[in-house]
């Protein structure tokens, strides 16, 4: 049975502990149609659909901000709804946002400020002093949210991403028994780096204030400590910080993908028609097919992948008849410069490699580049489409992409090239070609690799790496935070005002050491 569905219990077999999710992103959006009637979508992505399966397992309440046009419609006077709307088990407390708050909370400190401080792709993030105000004030107000739901005082908390860095430490204030664990989904800045941010050490405080926190690699679960020490002083100790009387627990736990689901989609009979569509669509007619998907985000390194396929198609120009590369950009933040800046740079660059390699009778050149999403049937059939596909990130927390490559590829065919910057990389870098994204004449080896590749070595390659990426899937790595946090020891309480200290009640059965990874 797909794991997807073993989570999908009735209610009277639930476990007692209803959950509390947070996260900006809600799992279940409303828009008006074109008709004028009220549609719901669920969101994409693995982490959304993990964390929803669940929520419709234990039940409890997700907290997340409304940004359907349609989503103040369907909610009661609480601003609660019970989804998945077709089969309800869980509330869905939604958070709405003015319009200035998402332009200062999200845009600016999320995603001008704390994404570039994150990832090392030379864009510079911007810190006003407005936005950390409006970040303050939204984190604020997702943690009342999570007090006036709390299902119960046992109820486990698990906060999703950056773009809630404050909200366990207000949470905290107001229920300090609480038992929150939070994921940060990116990259965790090196100590000289993070400097650079204004408020780093109320960034610091506030994650400090989860009992568990959980990182993507052992490489950022190391930042964040370090960090911990230089800026707070703080005591750490087998990957425990210790501030004032409160102890995190500071893990790595890379996320997976759901590997079932994919594996699903790719033994549907419609899936050769879908793909056929595709080529017909996208004007396919070569034998052979590369693919790049992404978000349009400068981390992707989509400039640096064009640099490279204009190299090979220029020591190869027979490839202009053979080969066809296929980019895939789902635009994003498209109000902010430095995304808008990427955008007409690969457009440009698109247009010249197309325009040089555009050999005779080709019209068109050999790179289609098209500019929205995908959904997952049809993502799965451009997977199998594929040769290969290419992965060229300049810093990424993971890059989910390279995993669902590898868990369409059933046939075993298909050749990954990875960039060692992607936190894929340390998973999957055994098995994939792997290239850096700077050395654009490597990167262009990588290619060629990839092309001459011989059958056997390309199908041992991905039987390896698919072990790797069904062995540890996306409900596998929530149940592992989820687990992680629920087997922590109690922690003490604060004393209260001019009282005694008391004792947190034990929450569930307590081990001395967390089932995650605590090496220094
Ligand atoms: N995605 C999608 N449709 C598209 C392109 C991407 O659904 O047309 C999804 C993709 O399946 C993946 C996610 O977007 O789950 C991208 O995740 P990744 O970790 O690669 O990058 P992020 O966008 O989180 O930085």
């Amino acid at each position: 049975m797909p794991k997807s569905d073993q989570l999908q219990r009735s209610p009277a077999d639930r476990p007692s502990r209803p959950l509390v999710v947070v996260s900006n992103r809600e799992p279940y959006l409303h828009s008006v149609a074109e008709d004028g009637t009220v549609a719901w979508e669920p969101t994409t992505g693995g982490v959304a659909v993990a964390l929803d399966a669940l929520m419709r397992e234990r039940g409890g309440v997700w907290i997340a901000h409304g940004a359907g046009n349609a989503d103040r419609r369907v909610v009661d006077a609480e601003d609660r709804l019970l989804v998945p709307p077709d089969a309800p088990s869980y509330a869905l407390r939604r958070i709405w946002l003015t319009e200035a708050e998402e332009h200062h909370y999200y845009e600016g400190f999320a995603n001008e400020g704390l994404w570039p401080l994150c990832h090392v792709a030379h864009v510079k993030p911007v810190f006003r002093a407005a936005d950390w105000r409006a970040y303050q004030v939204v984190n604020k107000r997702f943690a009342r949210a999570v007090e006036a739901e709390l299902p119960d005082l046992t109820s486990p908390v698990f906060i999703q991403d950056y773009h809630l860095a404050l909200v366990a430490r207000y949470l905290r204030a107001a229920r300090p028994d609480l038992r929150i664990a939070q994921f940060w989904h990116i990259p965790f800045p090196h100590p000289d780096q993070l400097r650079i941010c204004p408020y780093r050490r109320q960034i610091l405080e506030g994650l400090l204030a989860c009992d568990l926190l959980a990182f993507q690699l052992d490489r950022d679960r190391r930042n964040f400590l370090a960090a911990a020490r230089t800026e707070l002083g703080a005591k750490v100790s087998r990957g425990r910080v210790h501030v004032q009387n409160h102890v995190t627990t500071v893990c790595a736990v890379p996320i997976g993908v759901d590997f079932d689901r994919i594996q699903k989609v790719t033994r549907d009979p419609g899936l050769e028609a879908e793909k056929q569509r595709l080529r017909r669509e996208l004007r396919i007619d070569t034998p052979l097919v590369g693919i790049g998907v992404d978000r349009l985000d400068y981390t992707k390194g989509i400039p640096e992948r064009l640099n490279a396929l204009d190299c090979l198609f220029t020591r190869r120009p027979e490839l202009r008849t053979q080969l066809t590369f296929v980019q895939i950009a789902v635009p994003s933040r498209s109000k902010l410069e430095s995304y808008k800046a990427v955008e007409a740079d690969i457009d440009q660059r698109v247009a010249a490699i197309n325009a040089r390699h555009a050999g005779d009778g080709l019209a068109g050149g050999p790179v289609r580049y098209r500019k929205s999403a995908l959904r997952i049937r049809r993502l799965v059939a451009l997977y199998r489409l594929a040769d290969f596909c290419l992965v060229s990130s300049l810093h990424d927390g993971m890059n989910l992409v390279a995993k669902e490559f590898v868990a369409a590829r059933e046939d075993f065919n298909g050749v990954l090239v990875l960039s060692e910057l992607a936190g894929a990389a340390q998973e999957l870098g055994d098995d994939a070609v792997m290239i850096n994204p700077y050395d654009v004449e490597g990167f262009a080896d990588g290619l060629e690799q990839a092309l001459d590749m011989p059958r056997d070595e390309r199908q041992r390659r991905m039987r390896a790496l698919r072990r790797v990426v069904a062995g540890c899937d996306v409900f596998q790595w929530a149940s592992n935070i989820l687990e992680g946090l629920e087997q922590l020891a109690p922690q003490p309480l604060p004393p209260p005002p001019g009282g005694t200290r008391r004792t947190a009640r034990p929450l569930t059965r307590q081990t001395a050491t967390p089932p995650v990874p605590v090496d220094r």
